[in-house]
């Protein structure tokens, strides 16, 4: 009945799962005892900065879903991090899998490169005009990523895809792009539709301030339905700019193409005319230097880059065809443009990271990957709770239910009661998991065998509150 979970192969591409089964029985001696945990940890500090944070800034935090929103209790307040650890402001020592969402594969003050970015900004931080670092970063993610030709550095990954979107616009002559439900591509008004995580934690379908005229030519298609989408393109194929897309959609938790659907999408772009546009913010230099476009064998018309290729500043690229991109002013007519692009301490950053992300550094992150995916899980499963965990190379996520999602309705149907439950009993033991169940997993090559055995611990004791029928709030 219980047991190891047992890893299942998904079709032909590199996506591993592994599935839970509740048990017919479950042990009720402290289900009727237990209705909230005992929490560890004291987070003074972290408190009292809420309280102050929260009459300055909307909600207390620069981005919502810091604000614990959907699992309830006060955000950590960081105050410094090395490696695979952080410590909040209360001095509580954390493993962090969040990994500030994605930029960090090498942890947190990577020496090599806190050193590239502290020379460079001891040269300054900001000229406005082209530097000798750009062509180093431009080159190499040139070689690393087959389908980009050329590449244009910006400083956000909401700003990448805005502008890949304008300039398949601009180079298609045509007006409407499909993205896929659960899919986020940062928050630009015309992308801001049916965008899974942080929309989703919050509970609403849009955002009030995004007209319908905002959205008109933005098509919202079910992932992982070929025929959806080969219906859209019957219908809209005439006017279609671009097939956006996450290829390893990772702001859903995670759920992975369905063997052949990225194939799919590339010659439904390919027939209509239009351009297909993998978003590879996360994907990007995480699953590996060629990014999942290499692991799937699909090659996009245009790539959105952002968080590792930045070393943990704001830095972010969108690339891709010479003869898509030469459409760009200063060379063509689409405009697109910024202050602080191409920044010399980011570029300086990204590079020492990207230098160090070899095969090695990812065949580390890959097998770190899976060790942590295994540590979560295997307890949950050995308790008789439901999960269905699985790993796309570098990428894991986890969700309480029963059967593998393929698409944003099947995650919305998980158990997230149950995932503010686990968050909880997880950070009480200072393993900090994303907060929320809309979320992956982050590893990083600075995790250790000690790291993976805490985690392991951690997750046994969550598992038996869990299966004790324990509940936060
Ligand atoms: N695309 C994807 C796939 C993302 O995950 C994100 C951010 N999580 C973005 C775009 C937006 O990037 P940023 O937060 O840097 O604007």
């Amino acid at each position: 009945m219980h047991g190891r979970p047992s890893l299942v192969r998904v079709g032909s591409g590199p996506v591993e799962t592994a599935l839970g089964s509740l048990p017919w029985f479950r042990a009720p001696a402290l289900a009727a005892l237990v209705n909230s945990l005992a929490r560890m940890a004291t987070t003074p500090v972290s408190d009292e900065l809420f309280a102050r944070t929260r009459t300055v800034v909307p909600g207390g935090v620069n981005s919502p879903v810091r604000a614990f929103g959907s699992v309830g209790g006060t955000p950590r307040f960081f105050a410094h991090a090395s490696g695979a650890h952080a410590w909040d402001e209360d001095g509580n020592e954390l493993i962090d899998l969040v990994g500030s969402w994605g930029p960090l594969p090498l942890g947190h003050a990577h020496p090599a490169v806190v050193a590239a970015a502290r020379a460079a900004i001891e040269r300054g931080s900001t000229f406005g005009a082209p530097t000798r670092g750009e062509a180093d970063l431009a080159e190499r993610i040139v070689d690393a990523v087959a389908s980009i030709e050329q590449v244009r550095l910006v400083s956000s990954g909401t700003e990448a895809a805005m502008s890949a979107v304008r300039l398949a616009r601009g180079a298609t002559g045509r007006s409407k792009i499909v993205k896929f439900d659960g899919h986020y591509h940062g928050h630009s008004d015309g992308l801001l539709a049916a965008a899974g995580s942080g929309v989703a934690t919050l509970g609403i379908p849009g955002s009030p301030g995004v007209t319908a005229g905002a959205t008109a030519d933005t098509i919202v298609l079910p992932w992982n339905d070929p025929a959806a989408l080969d219906a859209a393109v019957d219908e809209h194929g005439d006017d279609l700019a671009a097939i956006i897309c996450e290829p390893i959609p990772a702001n859903m938790n995670l759920v992975p193409a369905a063997p052949g659907f990225l194939g799919h999408l590339r010659d439904a772009a390919t027939r209509s005319g239009g351009l297909l546009v993998f978003d590879e913010v996360i994907s990007g230099f995480r699953v590996g230097r060629g990014g999942a476009q290499h692991c799937y064998d699909v090659a996009a018309d245009l790539t959105v880059l952002g968080k590792a290729i930045g070393g943990g500043f704001p830095l972010a690229a969108f690339g891709g065809r010479a003869d898509v991109m030469s459409e760009l002013a200063p060379v063509g007519p689409v405009y697109q443009a910024g202050t602080l692009s191409g920044n010399p301490v980011a570029v300086a950053a990204g590079i020492a990271q990207l230098d160090l992300l070899d095969d090695e550094a990812f065949a580390r992150l890959r097998t770190v990957t899976a060790e942590v995916l295994a540590a979560l899980a295997e307890p949950l499963v050995g308790a008789g709770v439901d999960v269905v965990a699985r790993r796309v190379q570098t990428l894991a996520g986890l969700l309480f239910t029963t059967v593998a999602p393929m698409d944003r309705a099947g995650v919305a149907a998980a158990d997230h009661d149950r995932h503010r439950t686990w968050f909880h009993a997880m950070l009480d033991q200072g393993v900090y998991l994303a907060p929320s169940g809309w979320e992956v997993i982050f590893t990083c090559t600075a995790l250790t065998d000690a790291d993976v055995l805490t985690i392991r611990r951690a997750s046994e004791a969550a598992a038996e509150q869990i299966a004790n029928g324990a509940s936060f709030g």
